[in-house]
């Protein structure tokens, strides 16, 4: 069912549906939780914190619920962070990767109206996400780094790192360069 969605999104989209590279999960669960915790900040909706785990996936807990569109942003935010890695990374497409579904879901459930009107306020919210994500990726680069090695982060350090002046994580972007061979 969820998948059957992220399909046919992924076709309204014109995007690709792809697996995660191998091995590089963790990396994969980071820069997508990175991606939810800035587009909050962003959006002014507080970070309480984030955990990431290689096989359970993550979560970013808020502070408040965010309601509408910026639900919708923030729900599109994980799995765009996603898309940009592998784009530069990997692959030539903007893509979609399999384990997004319930974003997708969520960012679908939380437009309103006739269809028509809800696929065309959803592909502009995908459009506008984009935009955020690309202008904050050093900081979501940032935020991914620490979160592999930490695992855990609270909102003092969610917020300490995104303060800061990014510095190059190039080891966490090493491993994505290696598999482009
Ligand atoms: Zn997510």
């Amino acid at each position: 069912m969820t998948t059957r969605l992220l399909h046919s999104l992924a076709d309204t989209l014109d995007l690709a549906v792809v697996l995660p590279p191998a091995g590089l999960e963790l990396h994969m669960v980071a820069i997508h939780e990175a991606g939810h915790a800035v587009a909050a900040v962003e959006l002014n909706i507080p970070v309480s914190d984030v955990t990431v785990t290689r096989h359970n996936g993550g979560v970013v807990m808020l502070a408040s619920n965010p309601r509408g569109t910026k639900d919708v942003v923030v729900s599109l935010a994980g799995p765009i962070a996603e898309s940009i890695l592998l784009q530069s990374y990997q692959i030539a497409l903007d893509v979609l990767v399999v384990g997004c579904e319930l974003d997708i879901r969520d960012a679908w459930q939380s437009t309103a109206g006739s269809r028509g009107r809800r696929v065309a306020h959803f592909i502009r919210l995908y459009e506008a996400t984009r935009r955020l994500v690309t202008q904050r990726w050093p900081a979501v680069l940032e935020l991914a780094g620490h979160l592999v090695e930490r695992r855990f982060m609270p909102a003092n350090e969610v917020y300490a790192v995104l303060r800061a002046e990014p510095t190059e994580i190039t080891w966490f972007l090493e491993p994505f360069e290696r598999a482009k061979g």
